[in-house]
């Protein structure tokens, strides 16, 4: 793996513990990404830990014991705010769901995750996570045509099996259950849209469907929740 220090003003202090990875794509080619991405005098300073470059090249732009600026408002597994405790990848694509992410980009990918998760162990499969995952309707990264399921083959996040029944009950609590936020600034077929770009790419159109149902069943099993 090609790793270039690219230091950026944007960190503060880590208080908490690493227990989230968060991947983006950046909207931006690479240049324009590391401008932003290192700029200390914009009015929205932002960051990442590291940006991803297409031909697999990993920029390093915050050392991962300091918080980068990633998240935003966010939500996970009853935490708000996860810049706190979590890595932020920012991969080079101008829009995931037009675009395919090349082969040298996503090996390059699935390396620099496990050597994350190595360093951090608290990261969990399930808190292997899209910016979409932690932000239902505001963002739509990393989009309908990253390959979470390529990744979850390696062991990096999971991925739902088929053929699990539909669960039955409150779907925004079963969503919850699994991570995503309370339906509040959101409706609830806003959070299942965004839990449909993520693990049923095909049809994301928020709507609680009987396989949609069975997919979440499915991944709560896998994390040991009853459906
Ligand atoms: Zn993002």
């Amino acid at each position: 793996m090609k790793l270039i220090e690219r230091p950026s003003p944007n960190h503060a202090a880590r208080q908490s513990a690493v227990d989230v990875l968060v991947l983006h794509y950046t909207e931006l080619p690479l240049d324009e990404s590391l401008k932003v991405l290192c700029d200390g005098k914009r009015p929205n300073r932002v960051s990442a830990h590291y940006v991803l470059a297409e031909d697999g090249t990993v920029y390093r732009l915050v050392a991962e014991d300091r918080v980068a600026w990633h998240a935003g408002r966010s939500h996970w597994r009853g935490r708000d705010a996860l810049n706190g405790t979590s890595i932020g990848i920012e991969i080079v694509n101008l829009h995931g769901d037009k675009h395919d992410y090349p082969d040298a980009q996503i090996a390059a990918l699935i390396a620099l995750c496990r050597d994350i998760i190595g360093r951090h162990p608290a990261i969990e499969p399930r808190n292997v996570v899209g910016h979409s995952d932690i932000a239902p309707k505001r963002k739509v990264d990393p989009g309908l045509r990253f390959p979470w399921a390529t990744l979850a083959a390696s062991g990096i996040g999971l991925w739902p099996a088929g053929g699990a029944m539909p669960l039955v009950g409150d779907m925004q609590l079963a969503l919850q259950r699994f991570g995503y936020p309370p339906a509040v600034e959101v409706t609830t077929d806003d959070i299942v849209a965004a839990f449909q770009r993520r693990f049923r790419p095909g049809r994301d159109d928020g709507a609680a469907d009987p396989e949609t149902c069975a997919l979440l069943a499915d991944l709560l099993d896998q994390v040991g929740h009853e459906a």
